[in-house]
């Protein structure tokens, strides 16, 4: 028999802030039990209190970084053992920067690297090995549309978020017969601590600009199409998918002429 959403438990990396924090809320609201996991203990605990009062005992936190292969590996045996079997894992754990190619140093570009595709090939080979022997999972990477289009002062990180797209594809093909399934959401600009912090009024102009719809998108607006990965009811025949979460960023052409 099928597990009820009450029964199903998610791991969401960079579950404390922005984009991760948003879907451990939707995520919650929708009946997950979810174990959220972050590098920065302060903002752990910042959002331990925060969503003290909407969570009911579904929710739990670890500390780790995603490039600890053994850490990462403890805490999903920790959850298997004291929380419940994975049914799913969001990746949103993520860090950025907006510099030129040309003044990009080779240490920023390794970091960003080793955070944004090892971690998540960490991550999703290790929560892979305890979903497998039962037969079903859905494992969500949040990759960018910079990894889809050649965006300004982005070689660090439109190449690590262009990894996560073949990754995606190489872990669907193989794990497809063990009854895994593996999707990218690939969101636009969206208003999150890490976008306020990094892109300047020019950049924000440039981007809606560019976007169809002529905004950023809000961290909520990225929970309906992530559930829906997540859920086996939902979209059990779709595997090795890119869906972008972008207003229209990745179809826009020639946009409608000023009055
Ligand atoms: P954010 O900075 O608000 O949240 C990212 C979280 O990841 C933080 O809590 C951070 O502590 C955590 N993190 C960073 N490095 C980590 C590590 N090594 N181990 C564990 N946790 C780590 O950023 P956000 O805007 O919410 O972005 C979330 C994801 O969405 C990222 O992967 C980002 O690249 C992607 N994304 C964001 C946007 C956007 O416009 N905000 C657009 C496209 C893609």
């Amino acid at each position: 028999m099928r597990n009820t959403s009450e029964d199903r438990v998610v791991m969401v990396t960079g579950g404390v802030s922005g984009i991760g924090l948003a879907l451990v809320q939707g995520l919650l609201a929708k009946g997950w039990r979810v174990l959220a996991v972050d590098v920065q203990a302060g903002q752990i605990e910042a959002a331990r209190q925060a969503l003290a009062g909407a969570s009911a005992g579904r929710l739990q936190f670890a500390q780790a970084d995603v490039t600890d292969e053994a850490r990462i590996e403890q805490v999903v045996a920790d959850c298997e053992a004291d929380f419940g079997p994975l049914h799913g894992l969001v990746h949103s754990a993520g860090i950025a920067a907006e510099v030129p190619a040309l003044e990009t140093e080779v240490a920023m570009f390794r970091r960003i690297l080793d955070v944004n595709v090892t971690g998540a090939f960490i991550t999703a080979r290790a929560v892979a090995r305890v979903m497998q022997p039962r037969g079903s999972g859905s494992i969500v990477l949040i990759s960018s549309v910079s990894g889809m289009r050649g965006n300004y002062g982005r070689v660090a990180y439109g190449s690590s978020k262009s990894a996560l797209l073949n990754m995606t594809r190489i872990m669907a093909v193989e794990w497809a017969h063990s009854g895994l399934r593996v999707n990218t959401v690939a969101p636009g600009p969206i208003d999150t601590p890490l976008t306020r912090k990094i892109h300047t009024q020019v950049t924000r102009d440039n981007w809606n600009r560019v976007v169809a719809m002529g905004r950023y998108g809000a961290d909520h607006e990225l929970v309906g199409p992530v559930c829906w990965l997540l859920d086996p009811d939902g979209s059990s025949y779709v595997t090795g998918q890119v869906i972008a979460v972008d207003g229209g960023f990745t179809a826009m052409g020639l946009p409608v002429p000023a009055a």
